[in-house]
């Protein structure tokens, strides 16, 4: 009972120091987002209105095909790593690759050896490739449980768009990492794959908290609800829609500031970095981590790296059904999570006591915010 008080006064003086913080009119600029949620947007406007996708997506396995395109059983489990970058690469890729699948690596192939040590110490076989011929045929994606993306630009061709969308809608998974946020900008199918949003800009390379906003899925169970990581925090336009959030990056611990090169504000109160979807008859698991080759080397000192590999381990199983996809508690939107935020603060105001709670002290977590709500519902 204590620890459910306790968890009640947090979500309540999140809502009071969130309403503080709109009635001190310090953000002056800033606006509510179109579903009322009441975040700071901190000028960052939430425009939300991307066209829905026109392919069933969601958080609900309404939207997968299970037509029996895998066989674990009997070929285990599969992963492709693709890495071709038509723009920007970013260090910890290594020198390009050579034509074929798996061709050599180098010590320097942080991100492709980094998933090849991932998939033997977790029992899941990893091919790795940068040629687009590889994507010829829906025949050779099927072979794969899921297909990850480190990527820039524009790096498929018309017949790798076709089979990889013939992969998902086969029940194919996709994984996108990082700088996958910054591919295939003028596909509108794609953009839907990764929940609907895309790099914009991003601040200075820094550290920042990051909170875990669902710890019910696969990727986020076991972790802290919040640890201190250090990326680039992508600033997105538009914002994911219809996802299940999994982990958000709360902007206020950005100590150089959440202003983009390209002008962006930042996005204020709720900035998502991790989350997931079914999507046109397959699945996506996303997160826009994973900048430095530091997030991605064995027993690593980087900040927040040993929890960066355990999430993405757990998001690459749920994505080829090693593990349950996509778990949490309701349907893990930003509407339904901001409204049960809500009802958690209602549920919290004193009965017949005087003293209002007092806001914590230093910064407000929208984690513990999270599991108040969740620890209330749960009773
Ligand atoms: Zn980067």
């Amino acid at each position: 009972m204590k620890k459910r008080t306790t968890m009640l006064a947090a979500a309540t003086a999140l809502l009071a120091a969130t309403s503080l913080a709109f009635g001190a009119g310090a953000l002056a600029a800033s606006r509510a987002p179109a579903d009322g949620t009441g975040y700071t947007t901190n000028g960052y406007t939430d425009l939300g209105s991307f066209p829905e996708p026109q392919v069933c997506h969601g958080v609900e396995p309404k939207c997968y095909h299970d037509w029996g395109n895998f066989d674990p059983a009997a070929n285990g489990y599969r992963l492709l790593v693709y890495t071709a970058t038509a723009g920007p690469r970013h260090a910890d890729l290594g020198p390009p690759l050579g034509p074929g699948l798996d061709p050599p690596l180098t010590a320097a192939n942080v991100v492709q050896n980094a998933l090849i040590r991932m998939g033997q110490e977790n029992g899941f076989k990893v091919d790795w490739t940068e040629d687009v011929s590889v994507f010829a045929s829906p025949a050779t994606l099927f072979k794969y449980n899921a297909i990850l993306f480190f990527t820039s630009r524009t790096v498929l061709d018309d017949a790798a768009q076709t089979a990889l969308r013939v992969y998902i809608e086969g029940g194919g998974a996709f994984v996108g990492v990082h700088n996958a946020f910054g591919t295939e900008y003028n596909w509108d199918w794609f953009r839907g794959l990764l929940g609907g949003a895309e790099l914009y800009d991003h601040a200075a390379l820094q550290t920042a908290t990051v909170d875990v906003l669902n710890p019910d899925d696969a990727s986020t169970r076991g972790l802290p609800r919040t640890w201190t990581g250090e990326d680039e925090w992508y600033n997105l336009v538009p914002e994911p829609q219809g996802v299940r959030f999994l982990a958000a990056v709360d902007d206020s611990t950005l100590a150089q500031g959440q202003r983009g090169y390209y002008g962006d504000p930042g996005m204020g109160r709720f900035h998502p970095v991790t989350w997931c979807q079914y999507y046109d008859g397959g699945k996506a698991w996303l997160t826009t981590l994973g900048h430095d080759a530091g997030d991605w080397e064995a027993n690593s000192a980087f900040p927040g790296a040993q929890y960066f590999q355990q999430m993405l381990v757990g998001g690459i199983e749920s994505a080829m059904g090693m593990q349950p996809f996509c778990q949490g508690r309701g349907d893990g939107t930003r509407a339904t999570f901001s409204a049960a935020l809500r009802a958690a603060g209602a549920r919290a105001v004193p009965d017949g006591s005087a003293e209002p709670p007092k806001p914590p002290a230093g910064r407000i977590s929208l984690a513990a915010a999270t599991h108040a709500m969740h620890d209330a519902e749960c009773g």
